[in-house]
């Protein structure tokens, strides 16, 4: 049988205290032990289902990870308080001073702003290059190199890395490839790929509500067990635990993940092919002329489409802003930052979401000025959410001229 992450989901069952069908909400920072040996022997080594302090592990976050660890295929997990959580523990967990990362240029801004800005504080210095080049990667890269950073998909372009290209550099080199997936969940699987730590921002599609911020790290038992070391682990030591009761209520969005995000996936082709027949240039790995189709198609799960997300360049910024107040006022969504809610949010991301990039390297990145970023949400007839956002457009002058429009 191929690898189904929904099916290992769906396969992960725990039972609460009282047989109850959902984990109980651990309401406790602290644990009792019965003799002080136990105790002093929990300190040294982690004893399955015996808890020390909250900060380390409780039952409720333990669940939600091994759910997680599953549907990564990966042997642990580690949930935390946010994505950038995730992403700051991993890297300063394999990174120290001197060392460095080789990372894609386009990245999500906060990403971009630990790379660029803090983590040379502590003397860890990131390469931002174009990961699509083999050969730009491998001359990135040096004796000190210790990471190759990358998102499946990454914001606002959608550019899909090749990650079966960059695991092999990865392995070759003797350096871990961290992989952030928080646009793809189940679409794709980074650690079956060749990827040795998943990182997610579960305040996004994984918990799909846009009701907390949290992320999680997947990967090797050895891994998620540096990150929690009592004495050396950054998340146990930078403490950014994720509180029990969002964890429960995360894990419960978790099982519908695999009916959300084929619903996304076919919303978001819709207006992507709407959007290219109006001849506007669009950013939608799922359409064939995106330069990824290709890959993505090859390195995907099955049955999950091409993702929830789409970004359209209406040609000029105000525009793009006076757009995406009709639409609101529309009800088409909302005018916000975010993803993976199950209405629609837009958001322009040279002004939001990648204002951390500087505006030439935007421009380089190719990211126009009046582009859009939407995450599409859960619309039951997206036909009719189109004929509202095709009038809003048609009203700014968006597309009129194109022969294409229907
Ligand atoms: C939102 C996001 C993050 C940061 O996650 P938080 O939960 O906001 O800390 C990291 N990477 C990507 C791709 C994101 O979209």
């Amino acid at each position: 049988m191929p690898f189904d992450p929904a099916t290992e989901i769906q396969d992960f069952l725990v039972f609460g205290e009282y047989g109850d069908v959902n984990p109980s909400i651990c309401d406790s920072s602290t644990y009792t032990f019965l003799s002080v040996e136990k105790m002093e022997e929990v300190f040294d080594h982690d004893i399955e289902g015996c808890f020390l302090y909250s900060r380390h592990w409780n039952p409720t976050n333990k669940a939600l990870s091994s759910a997680l660890a599953r549907m990564e295929a990966g042997e642990s997990a580690q949930v935390m308080s946010s994505g950038m959580a995730a992403i700051s523990t991993t890297l300063l967990q394999l990174c120290s001073s001197g060392h460095e990362i080789v990372s894609s240029r386009t990245i999500y801004g906060g990403t971009y702003a630990l790379l660029a800005n803090l983590l040379p504080r502590f003397g860890i210095k990131t390469r931002f290059v174009d990961l699509k080049d083999e050969n730009i990667v491998r001359a990135a890269m040096t004796r000190q190199t210790r990471v190759i950073y990358c998102e499946t998909m990454n914001n606002p372009l959608l550019e899909v890395a090749d990650i079966p290209m960059l695991a092999r550099v990865a392995k070759e080199r003797g350096v871990k490839l961290v992989v952030d997936n928080t646009f793809s969940p189940l679409i794709i699987s980074p650690l079956r790929l060749g990827a040795d730590v998943v990182v997610h921002s579960m305040t996004k599609f994984i918990n799909g509500t846009s009701d907390c911020v949290a992320g999680c790290a997947v990967g090797s038992n050895d891994f998620v067990a540096a990150l929690g070391d009592v004495k050396n682990g950054t998340s146990m030591l930078l403490g950014p635990v994720l509180d029990s009761i969002r964890a429960a209520g995360i894990l419960k969005n978790l099982h519908t993940l695999h009916v959300r995000i084929p619903r996304h996936s076919n919303n978001a082709m819709f207006l992507a092919e709407r959007f290219q027949e109006m001849g506007l240039a669009v950013y939608y790995p799922g359409l064939e002329s995106h330069p990824q189709h290709a890959l993505l198609s090859r390195i995907m799960n099955p049955g999950y489409g091409y993702g929830g997300i789409v970004a359209v360049d209406v040609g000029d910024r105000k525009v793009a802003d006076a757009l995406m107040v009709r639409l609101q006022q529309e009800r088409v969504g909302y005018l916000a930052v975010s993803l993976g809610y199950f209405k629609t949010l837009f958001s322009a991301p040279g002004h939001s979401t990648s204002s951390e990039i500087p505006e030439a390297e935007r421009h380089a990145m190719g990211m126009g000025d009046g582009l859009i970023r939407f995450s599409v949400g859960l619309d039951n007839d997206m036909a009719r959410t189109w004929r509202t956002i095709r009038s809003c457009m048609h009203e700014l002058g968006i597309g009129r001229t194109s022969s294409g429009v229907r």
